[in-house]
């Protein structure tokens, strides 16, 4: 006997949508669990204006975001302060609560944990460990919701999206850094960005990366290395490890759900439905890491799956694998359920480095999809309308996505 029909882990974007298209779709006994003391994500941390856009068609803060998002799933019950530590076959979860550890039952459970930016220790970096160096996640949370400086001149690795929101967040602070250090020789998002640290006097080393981080009591500067071999010294006081986003999977990985051989995210497809028929998956669990509204309209659809199946509409099907070639991040769906009938998918992708060409995608030697697109990493990239043919015999034969002709 189950506890709930659908529990929800992570209060998101992704996660509060899944509520509300649940809701919408008359399913009420619902929770969603959260490890934080606060519902909202990642947006709770980001106040500048950068997200509603497709979901309010104005732009608005993260806190203000998620006021908006809530109003619409009025009566959802969230558990705050409480960690899912395990997920079981058979919709069983492991928690801890703020009253202790707890079992609990749902038919059908909804992963949406979010992603994360690594930090230092992933990426590698030798040298001292002193204070200061932290991700732009834990800088918003120091300046906008601690009211802390944490430092007075950091530098700023990586130049994706998320790396001039902590430029943005830095200047929100009167905190003006002393540069940006970029891997290539282009910045990975839109070109206008780079305009934006142009205009605030901040310069971009490109082709370097950070080497080494010199003093263990007080950080005074990291030494860059560039492409050619050279190395020069920094000074700061403070380093922002930005982007290179990777899904936080860890409860997937831990149970019994299949995930991408590649990019050991957990399988998807294209109902967000994993290999464990009773397991959905969402937001940028999945796709590390898509905007706020395009994980808040993902999740709403994907609510709206779960009411079917729990109303009697299970997936079925065979499981392909989709296979991205060379060039490719990652897609979602990363697995396709086919049945007897014909099914007609999107897919989205990320590239690793920007690319403007064909895009193909091919089952058993035959083209189902070919158009020309211009990519950035940076940018999700929509695949419409792909048609498969139902009644698929080999399922070891995967869906293939290629760049170029
Ligand atoms: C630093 C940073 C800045 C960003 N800035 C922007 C921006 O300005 N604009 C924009 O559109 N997007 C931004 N993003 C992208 C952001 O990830 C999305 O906007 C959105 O928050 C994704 O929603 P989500 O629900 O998938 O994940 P999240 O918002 O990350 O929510 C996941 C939730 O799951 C909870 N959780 C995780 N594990 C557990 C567990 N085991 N038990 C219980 N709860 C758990 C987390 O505490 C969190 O609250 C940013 C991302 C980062 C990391």
């Amino acid at each position: 006997m189950s506890d709930y029909d659908v529990a929800i882990i992570g209060s998101g974007p992704s996660g509060i949508a899944a509520a509300t298209g649940l809701i919408r779709a008359g399913i009420t006994n619902i929770i969603v669990f959260e490890r934080e003391a606060e519902i909202g994500g990642i947006p709770r941390h980001t106040h500048h204006q950068s997200f509603g856009m497709l979901v309010f068609k104005r732009p608005m803060s993260g806190p203000k975001y998620i006021k908006k998002l809530l109003k619409r799933c009025a009566g959802v019950r969230f558990e705050t302060s409480t960690t899912v530590l395990a997920i079981q076959e058979g919709g069983v979860l492991d928690l801890t609560t703020p009253e202790g550890q707890k079992t609990i039952c749902a038919r059908h459970i909804v992963l949406a944990t979010g992603a994360r930016e690594t930090p230092r220790h992933g990426r590698l970096i030798s040298g001292l460990r002193p204070q200061g160096i932290i991700t732009t996640g834990a800088l918003q949370q120091f300046i906008y919701t601690g009211k802390m400086k944490p430092f007075q001149r950091p530098v700023i690795v990586g130049t994706e999206l998320v790396s001039f929101s902590a430029l943005w967040t830095l200047r929100h602070a009167g905190i003006n850094p002393a540069a940006m250090i970029e891997e290539n020789s282009r910045t990975t998002a839109y070109r206008p960005a780079a305009l934006f640290a142009r205009l605030l006097g901040v310069p971009i080393f490109y082709r370097s990366k950070v080497v080494d981080i010199a003093d263990v009591e007080k950080l005074s500067r990291v030494e860059i290395e560039n492409a050619s071999g050279e190395k020069q010294s920094i000074a700061c006081d403070g380093v922002i490890f930005s982007g290179k986003f990777t899904g936080d999977n860890n409860l997937a990985k831990a149970s019994h759900m299949g995930l991408n051989r590649g990019t050991q995210f957990p399988l998807v497809d294209q109902n967000w439905i994993s290999t464990d028929p009773n397991i959905s998956v969402i937001g940028n669990t999945v796709h590390p890491a898509d905007m706020g509204d395009q994980c808040y309209l993902e999740g709403l659809e994907s609510g709206r799956k779960v009411a079917e199946k729990i109303g009697g509409n299970a997936p079925s099907g065979c499981q392909i694998p989709v296979e991205p070639g060379e060039g490719i991040r990652m897609t979602t769906p990363n697995m396709l359920r086919v049945g007897a009938s014909k099914i007609v998918v999107s897919l989205n992708l990320h590239v690793t480095k920007a690319y403007s060409g064909p895009i193909s995608v091919t089952y058993n030697g035959e083209t189902l999809y070919k158009k020309r697109h211009r990519c950035l990493p940076a940018r999700r990239i929509t695949l419409k309308r792909i048609q498969l043919k139902g009644a698929v015999e080999n399922t070891d034969l995967p869906l293939e996505i290629h760049l170029g002709e």
